[in-house]
């Protein structure tokens, strides 16, 4: 298997915002994860891409236990993630961004150049390649934040809420940029709380809430399913037409 996770547990003190966890992903798919506010699907990414240490189970992504390894070694062995606050160096420009993760595979200054250029080119922001990063707004700080994971050059993409806060013409533009992603070969699981995202992107849904997967299949089956319509209710289960 690509991926595995298997009976993920992170605990902050009692309580355990991801409660025993499964998924199994194969190689170029899109996976889409969902769940209510607070399910634990960034904690869940955190566990997965080493930022964070879970407190059991076992993580398996190309062969090797990875479950207690440094985010350096997930991102060497080809894992990538971007964050839901995007992480910016504010007054470097959009360029020197995208280096800081060329510089994973490409230690010289002008690989890393060349590099990050031809990631600005894919993600369609090379106009952009010498504006310092404050002065992005939400749409470009989103596609600065897949860049520079994507500079990592990558086997498994994870996308925690990436298109949140962009209007239905630019979701639109960056659906087109993720299926661009998986058709260079990349996996991704994709947190997202607009539905349609899901329903037009992933292949495979799956459904966290409190910290357990209560479902997954189809995602149009998934959005569908009594439990995961309960486990949202309440919450805001954002449907938009695009
Ligand atoms: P989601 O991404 O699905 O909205 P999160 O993974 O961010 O959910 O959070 C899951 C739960 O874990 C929330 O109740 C959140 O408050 C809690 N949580 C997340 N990180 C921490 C932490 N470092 N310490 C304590 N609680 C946390
Ligand atoms: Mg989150």
């Amino acid at each position: 298997m690509f991926l595995e996770a298997k009976d993920i547990v992170k605990a902050f003190g009692a309580f355990r915002a991801v409660d025993g966890a499964d998924i199994s992903v194969a190689e170029n798919e899109i996976v889409g994860l969902i769940g209510p506010n607070g399910a634990g699907k960034s904690t869940f990414f955190n566990c997965l891409a080493g930022d964070a240490e879970p407190t059991s189970g076992t993580i398996r992504f190309l062969d090797q236990d990875l479950t207690r390894a440094t985010p350096e070694a997930h991102a060497r062995l080809g894992m990538a993630r971007t964050f839901q606050v995007p992480v910016t160096f504010e007054d470097m420009t959009v360029l020197q961004n995208v280096m800081v993760g060329a510089f994973l595979r490409h230690p010289h200054r002008t690989d890393a150049q060349d590099k990050s250029r031809q990631v600005l080119e894919f993600t369609g922001l090379a106009h952009l390649a010498g504006s310092p990063a404050r002065s992005l707004g939400t749409p470009g700080r989103k596609r600065l934040e897949i860049a520079r994971a994507l500079a990592t050059e990558p086997r498994l993409l994870l996308l925690d809420e990436a298109l949140a806060g962009l209007t239905p013409a630019e979701v639109r533009l960056a659906i087109d940029l993720v299926r661009k992603i998986q058709q260079q070969g990349i996996t991704i699981i994709i947190v997202e709380h607009i539905m349609e995202v899901i329903l037009s992107l992933a292949e495979r849904a799956v459904v966290f809430h409190q910290g357990k997967v209560i479902a997954k299949g189809a995602p149009r089956a998934v959005v569908d399913d009594p439990a995961v319509v309960s486990a949202y209710l309440g919450h805001h289960m954002k449907r938009v037409r695009m």
